[in-house]
């Protein structure tokens, strides 16, 4: 088994653990990777997880389960030995 990474299924950019979302309906601001995408105001579930532009993302939107991505033991080997020869 491999770990878990998150990410944007669309540009790859990687969350950093701030607060970069808003709730449309009560305000709250947080960091929806914490609570998997429930807004902590009112409880909300969010299905779709907006990329953050200014923080280096895209300006799509996902299904917030596809941001989370289970690495491959075997892709990952081969991506370090490819970084080590540069
Ligand atoms: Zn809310
Ligand atoms: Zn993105």
């Amino acid at each position: 088994m491999g770990d878990i990474r998150i990410y944007c299924p669309k540009c790859h950019w990687e969350p950093d653990g701030g607060a970069y979302w808003q709730c449309s309906y009560c305000d709250t601001v947080w960091n929806t990777f914490d609570t998997a995408a429930r807004c902590p105001g009112c409880g909300f579930q969010y299905k779709y997880t907006q990329c953050i532009e200014h923080k280096g993302g895209c300006t799509g939107e996902s299904l917030h389960l596809d941001w989370y991505h289970v690495t491959d033991d075997v892709f990952n080997e081969k991506h370090h030995t490819e970084k080590q020869l540069k």
